[in-house]
C-alpha cells in the first residue's frame, strides 16, 4: 500500500507535478484549497452572493456543485442555484439532466432547467438536420450560452460558475494561440462584468481533469459516459492529446500555460469590449444584434426554404 504523504492513510492519487501521494481526505482538502484560491481571485469570498452553477450532469459540473455546496453550506449569505440548459438532443441530454437533478435534489439545491425549444423555437437536433457548414456545435454553444446568461440574470444571480477544469482551460488557450485568435484569447479572462452579462467564474480552473475524475469517483458521483452525438472537436482533441503527452514528460506544463496566459491578459488594452443591447431581444451584443439573433435568422431562413 502506498501511504499518503500527509498521514498514514492509503493514497488514492499521485500528483506528478507536486510529487505528492494523497489519501482521499487530503486529496479533497487539496482540491478545495485550489478552488478557494480561484474564488479568492474573483473576490466573492466574504461577500453575500447568489451563485448560478451551470450543471450539465457531467462529472465536472456535478462535482463543482458538490464542492461549492460543501464550501458554502455553512454560509447563510451565499446561495446556490443549479441551472441546466436542455438543448434538445434526443437520447442524450435527458440522461445527463436526470443525473444533475438527482444530485441537486440530494443537496437541497434549487434546480432550474431551461429548454432551447421553449425559448427560441429550435433544438440542436433541428439545427444539426439543417446541415449548416459551421456544424451544430457553433449554434448550440452560442444559444446555450445566451440562454444561460438570461436565466442567471432572471434568477438575480451575481455570478455563473461553470465546471471548466485546468485541462479545458489550457486546451482553449493553446487552440487560440494555434489559430492566432488574440480576441478570443482576451475573451477568456476570468471575470467579465459587462452590462447585461452575468460574470462567469471557473472555480475548477486549477484542478486537472484527471483529478476531477478521481474526485467524482471518491464522492460516488454518477459519471454519465454518454457523449453528445454531434461532438466534433477534431483540433481540440489533437491539442488535448498533445498536452497530455507533454504533461506526462514535463509535469506542471498545463499550469505553466495558464500562468503565461494570465500574464498575457494583463496586456489587454482597456475598453476592448463595448456591450450594447440587442435591438431585437435586448440581450447584450457588440453591435446591436446579438449572436443568438443572428444564428436564429440563419436557422429560420433555412426552415422557410
Ligand atoms: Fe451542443 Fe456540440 Fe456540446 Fe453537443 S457537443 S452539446 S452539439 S455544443
Amino acid at each position: 500500500m502506498i501511504s499518503c504523504d500527509r498521514c498514514s492513510g492509503r493514497a488514492v492519487i499521485f500528483q506528478k507535478y507536486s510529487g505528492k501521494h494523497l489519501c482521499a481526505h487530503h486529496f479533497e482538502e487539496d482540491v478545495h484549497r485550489k478552488v478557494k484560491e480561484v474564488l479568492r481571485t474573483y473576490r466573492i469570498l466574504g461577500k453575500p452572493c447568489r451563485i448560478a452553477v451551470a450543471v450539465s450532469g457531467g462529472k465536472d459540473s456535478t462535482s463543482l456543485l458538490l464542492i461549492l455546496h460543501s464550501l458554502f453550506s455553512y454560509r447563510e449569505d451565499v446561495e446556490l442555484v443549479a441551472v441546466s440548459i436542455d438543448e434538445g438532443i434526443e437520447g442524450y441530454r435527458s440522461r445527463t439532466l436526470a443525473a444533475a437533478s438527482a444530485v441537486a435534489e440530494k443537496l437541497g439545491v434549487e434546480h432550474v432547467v431551461e429548454r432551447l425549444d421553449e425559448n427560441f423555437g429550435v433544438t440542436t437536433d433541428l439545427m444539426a438536420s439543417q446541415g449548416h457548414p459551421q456544424g451544430p456545435c457553433s449554434f448550440c454553444g452560442v444559444l446555450r450560452k445566451g440562454l444561460l446568461n438570461k436565466t442567471a440574470r432572471e434568477l438575480s444571480a451575481d455570478v455563473i460558475a461553470t465546471g471548466h477544469n485546468l485541462d479545458d482551460e489550457a486546451q482553449t488557450v493553446m487552440l487560440n494561440y494555434l489559430k492566432g485568435d488574440v480576441d478570443r484569447l482576451y475573451r477568456l479572462r476570468p471575470k467579465r462584468a459587462l452590462k447585461g452579462m452575468v460574470p462567469r467564474i471557473k472555480p475548477l480552473r486549477r484542478v486537472p481533469e484527471k483529478e476531477m475524475g478521481i474526485y467524482a469517483i471518491v464522492h460516488k458521483i454518477p459519471i454519465e459516459t454518454a457523449a453528445c452525438p454531434y461532438i466534433s472537436r477534431a483540433m481540440r482533441q489533437e491539442v488535448k492529446d498533445l498536452l497530455n503527452e507533454i504533461e506526462a514528460k514535463h509535469p506542471g506544463t498545463k499550469y505553466s500555460i495558464m500562468r503565461g496566459f494570465e500574464k498575457i491578459l494583463e496586456l489587454q488594452p482597456p475598453g476592448s469590449y463595448e456591450v450594447i443591447a440587442c435591438t431585437r431581444c435586448g440581450e447584450p451584443s457588440s453591435d446591436g444584434i446579438c449572436a443568438s439573433c443572428r444564428l436564429l435568422d440563419q436557422i429560420r431562413a433555412e426552415q422557410s426554404l
